[in-house]
């Protein structure tokens, strides 16, 4: 039964492709220039803010 090894690896290899697969698209600032740009609302701010100010959106 030299099969069954080979087979769990497959099975979490296909679980951890799925799961990323999952992900929904990663959403992030936008850049511009030197600013962060909201991809909301198109809100721009300090590089070290971590959400919008003007919407609330946080990545
Ligand atoms: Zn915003």
């Amino acid at each position: 039964m030299s099969s069954a090894p080979e087979d769990t690896g497959d099975d979490v290899f296909d679980q951890f492709l799925s799961q990323r697969g999952h992900e929904t698209e990663p959403v992030r600032w936008e850049r511009n220039y030197n600013k962060k740009q909201c991809p909301e609302c198109s809100g721009l701010h300090d590089l070290s803010a971590s959400e919008c100010s003007v919407c609330g959106w946080s990545p």
